[in-house]
């Protein structure tokens, strides 16, 4: 790179990816150093971004762009910890909080286990449509996402899981790529996702990692081609630096569990660690999250050598959540990290919304199908996600789905209901209007849509 002979600019940058020319290492590590130094302008970033959005990359400038962003700053060391360390990453979906089951799940199967296994995981924001892990951890009151290398270090070692944010030393470039993708339309560049997940997740220094690429209406990229796509570039990406990937292919046709937002996400957590039984119509809201936790968690003490098979883990993460032991660890996890644990002792008492509104089914039917990108931007207006890069979301917005896809509904039969934090009543209008638009009633039910649709390792997909 330093023997470059010609000066770089970043406007000839954009150019060139504009004009649809292949990068050079040099143009890309450039680009990326002067985000992190903030010598280049958020407009040129933004059209850098679109550039790649509209151009796409080739295997080696993906291949660059992932370690320059990866080598962007501080990169996390777990060897001294002597853990195989396993995590695990979603492309994003609505309601999609797998990583809260998750990682205390790893923690209570695998910290004694012979070969002890460790989540250091490094998670988002919400992003576009999308809901972040940070954004609902930090409705617990205390809950710090933003520790140092040391402190993360110290969390894992004490309890077997850390869920943190990017600081400004870990990741740096995607921080600052991230936060401007959600404001230039940029979000959905297979590219794009795959250097900003692949960064953050190498960055931790993973032995193994189990990827949830969704497809379906509610995926940045829906359609199964595209999704499939970018499956197969993380899965080469991380086996070509060394990280065991396997990547499932997972649908996001309707919001995964009972609940979006933020604090309403940790809540129904909360009562799945804690093995709180609701009444049958709404415990099975929650089936799909379990299903998928649980399997996604299989994978990681599979490929931690814990089980001999997935199938064979799947059925250990559910021993150890009906057990109560995942919610030891979800509990330690969370007090490691500065977060008060008595909002768990009853955490439906702690949703505290200022509006509420129940949407209605308005005839007879089945739902048949939805928008599920409108359901999350719907979460997002009422206020669960943000307008403007760093401000904050509301704790208590979101939405309960009090059916799934494929229910017969009868007219008058509440379909969702809608929570906002704000004193004003319209806040809750143009949200409503989102989902009555995408929820489709028929008088004939909807093909069903498999859960799993696909999984895809570097050796073949099944
Ligand atoms: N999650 C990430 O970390 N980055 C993306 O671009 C999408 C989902």
């Amino acid at each position: 790179m330093n023997d470059q002979p010609q000066t770089i600019h970043a406007i000839d940058i954009i150019r060139h990816k504009r004009d649809g020319l292949t990068l050079t290492d040099a143009e890309i590590h450039f680009f990326v150093r002067s985000v992190v130094e903030h010598t280049i302008s958020e407009a040129q970033i933004g059209a850098f971004l679109m550039a790649v959005l509209l151009r796409g990359l080739d295997t080696r400038e993906l291949a660059t762009l992932t370690t320059a962003m990866r080598f962007s700053g501080e990169v996390f060391d777990s060897s001294p910890l002597q853990f195989f360390t396993v995590d695990k990453h979603s492309t994003g979906g609505v309601g999609d909080k797998t990583s809260l089951l998750v990682a205390p799940i790893i923690a209570a199967a695998g910290f004694d286990a012979p070969q002890r296994l460790a989540v250091p995981m490094i998670s988002g924001r919400s992003l576009g449509h999308t809901g972040g892990t940070l954004d609902k951890l930090e409705t617990i009151p205390g809950y710090r996402t933003q520790l140092t290398l040391e402190e993360f270090r110290n969390v894992i070692a004490h309890c077997g899981a850390s869920i943190v944010g990017q600081t400004p030393n870990l990741v740096p470039a995607d921080r600052i790529l991230y936060a401007l993708r959600d404001h230039t339309g940029t979000v959905e560049s297979p590219d794009l996702i795959c250097a900003s997940i692949m960064s953050k997740k190498l960055a931790a220094g993973l032995n193994a990692l189990v990827l949830d690429v969704k497809t379906g209406s509610g995926a940045f990229l829906p359609s199964y081609g595209a999704a499939e796509h970018l499956a197969r570039l993380m899965v080469a990406t991380g086996e070509a630096a060394g990280t065991r990937t396997v990547a499932l292919l997972t649908s996001m046709d309707e919001p995964l569990g009972r609940l979006s937002g933020n604090w309403v996400e940790v809540w129904e957590c909360v009562d799945i660690l804690k093995g709180i039984r609701h009444p049958p119509h709404v415990q099975r809201m929650s089936a799909n999250l379990i299903e998928l936790s649980t399997v996604l968690a299989g994978w990681m003490l599979f490929l931690g050598k814990r089980v001999d098979s997935p199938e064979a883990g799947a059925t250990l993460a559910n021993q150890v959540l009906q057990s109560g032991a995942a919610y030891k660890s979800w509990l330690a996890m969370v007090e490691l990290q500065g977060g008060d644990v008595s909002v768990f002792e009853d955490p439906a008492a702690h949703h505290k919304p200022h509006g509420r509104r129940t949407i209605t089914a308005d005839r007879n039917g089945f739902l048949a199908a939805m928008d599920c990108t409108q359901v999350g931007w719907a979460v997002q207006r009422l206020g669960a996600g943000r307008t403007e890069p760093g401000q904050p979301v509301a704790a208590h917005a979101g939405i309960e789905m009090h059916v799934k896809l494929g229910d017969r509904l009868t007219v008058g039969q509440p379909i969702c209901t809608l929570f906002s934090e704000s004193d004003k009543e319209t806040a809750l209008d143009e949200p409503e209007h989102l989902l009555r638009s995408t929820f489709v009633l028929a008088d004939t039910p909807p093909a069903p849509i498999a859960l799993i649709r696909e999984i895809i390792t570097a050796q073949h997909s099944s």
